[in-house]
């Protein structure tokens, strides 16, 4: 490799994709390993990531009828106990709250005392506690629906941690509803899968399969399970969202019913759904390439960054009077329907310094203006989806509507490459060698590279699914809602099959 070729992030994907995730949230100043295990410090480019996520689904939960609400951090024990599913998926990962305060050791040091009587368990998921106040909310079907959101954090005992993709404390949001009959339900589960599929492919260009978790895969206590389904760039999958028909369990679990029109009193139906900052470990391992983070325009905390180019001082006051002037020009502008954010960097470094800084921090667009520009009333525009050497030169006169129409234009190439891949990867294959094949590594120094998603027939039984786990590692990740219907036979065992899923390594 020449040295002009040098990328950016190394080691680049090819080599070790699992640090090249890890170097390009470092190189883009994403968040952080912290001193408490498993915790992550999300530094401001990347909370700003999480803060458009929330402000575009948000907006998207408002407009399907649901509200904020808030409830606590601390789950009784007890609490917990009532849904055996729940607690038996939840065990294992949960922090507990045993003591109320310190005292003196006698050695200097302070040792915790006054035990609860009840332990709480440190929130993984709140059905428990929202469900004790939706007993109280819920009393008659004029109470229904009810429909509940929650941005919060989560604690979930992770052993093996990454940052973005599985940490034990994440921020989410968590949807909550109760309704009066399963039809009512079910169709809210299945509307909120929706709107997740349309937030990941209209804001976060990422293409998603949406389909049924089996019986093995599904949230603990859940009747139904739905998610949505995305490829990485190593062909693995991430579940990027989930949204689960809970039945009547938590309901009576937690004693939510309610007088229906017969005036009969009977248990409700209820639902939840989710999506965590692991969002932006998909977004990362989507899009980005060997010079670091690429970012979707409409999900990017700014979208265009000027650098300006002098050598004296005399140059340096023409080149920031159109800097400014362009920056001024640009303030309270849109796309679609995001509002355009602008970053002037000026900073003593060279332009060089300048560019791959924000190269490497995934900004959608950068302009240049030197004197040159200045007197020849053109500046250089560039793109984070091309090369980086690829400028463009824009009559300043028509610079806004250029940048405009560009940023949609990089939100849609980005999803069409996405998609591309994608679809070149999903394979579908029946037969069981061809399968097996598909899922070994060609290269012992890269285990990790394979195949990508089979869509294959598999017969339902578990012990199928536990045999392809073991064998590959590799699960269902889905049975998709399109074509799944087809006589074969199953992969593993060759019995017949009557469903074709979505097989895969994931994270
Ligand atoms: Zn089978």
């Amino acid at each position: 490799m020449s040295k002009q070729q040098r990328t950016a992030i190394e080691p680049t994907r090819e080599q070790n994709y699992a640090e090249w995730y890890q170097q390009v949230i470092k190189a883009a100043d994403l968040a952080e390993n912290s001193e408490v295990r498993g915790c992550m410090v999300i530094k401001p480019w990347g909370y700003a990531i999480w803060e458009n996520i929330q402000k575009v689904l948000d907006g998207m939960f408002r407009e399907t009828g649901h509200r904020n609400a808030y409830f606590p951090i601390f789950i009784p024990k007890s609490y917990f106990e009532k849904e055996a599913e729940h607690v038996e998926g939840f065990a294992k990962e949960c922090a507990v709250v045993t003591h109320s305060r310190l005292e003196p050791d006698g050695k200097g040091g302070l040792v915790a005392a006054g035990e609860l009587s009840e332990p709480y368990i440190v929130r993984p998921t709140s059905e428990t506690i929202i469900g004790a106040s939706f007993a109280k909310w819920v009393n008659s079907y004029r109470d229904l629906p009810l429909l509940i959101n929650q941005w919060a954090n989560i604690v979930r005992w992770e052993m093996r941690t990454r940052l973005f993709l599985r940490t034990t404390e994440f921020l989410w949001q968590e949807g909550h509803t109760v309704h009066e009959n399963y039809e009512d339900a079910m169709l809210e589960t299945k509307k909120m899968l929706n709107v997740y599929a349309d937030f990941a492919q209209n804001y976060l260009a990422i293409p998603v399969i949406q389909g049924e978790k089996t019986e093995g895969e599904k949230f603990p206590g859940a009747v139904n399970t739905y998610c949505i389904e995305a490829m990485m760039q190593d062909k693995k999958a991430l579940q990027s969202g989930t949204s689960h028909f809970l039945g009547q369990n938590f309901a009576k679990s937690s004693g939510i019913k309610f007088q229906n029109r017969e005036g009969e009193s009977e248990f409700a139906w209820t639902t939840s759904w989710g999506v965590s900052t692991r969002l932006i470990g998909a977004l990362i391992m989507a899009h980005s390439d060997d010079n670091g983070l690429v970012l979707p325009p409409k999900i990017a905390p700014s979208h265009l960054v000027i650098i300006p180019i002098f050598r004296s001082e005399e140059e340096r006051t023409e080149v920031m009077k159109l800097a400014e002037e362009i920056q001024a020009e640009l303030k309270n502008c849109y796309f679609e329907d995001i509002r355009i954010y602008t970053e002037l960097d000026d900073r003593d470094l060279t332009s060089s310094e300048r560019n791959w800084y924000w190269i490497k921090k995934g900004i959608p667009l950068r302009i240049e203006i030197g004197p040159r520009d200045v007197a020849s009333g053109t500046v250089m525009l560039a793109r984070r989806d091309k090369e980086p050497r690829d400028k463009v030169p824009v009559p300043v006169t028509e610079l806004k509507t250029a940048i405009v129409s560009t940023l949609s234009g990089i939100q849609a190439s980005i999803y069409q490459k996405a998609l591309s891949f994608r679809d070149e990867n999903i394979v579908r294959i029946d037969d069981h060698q061809e399968f097996y094949k598909f899922y070994t590594p060609k290269n012992a120094n890269q285990p990790e590279i394979h195949g990508g998603f089979a869509f294959s027939p598999w017969c339902g039984s578990v012990a199928c699914e536990e045999k392809i786990k073991t064998d590959l590692k590799v699960t269902v990740r889905c049975i998709p809602f399109e074509n799944q219907l087809e006589d074969g036979k199953c992969v593993c065992c060759g019995q017949d099959s009557k469903l074709r899923v979505i097989f895969a390594k994931s994270y």
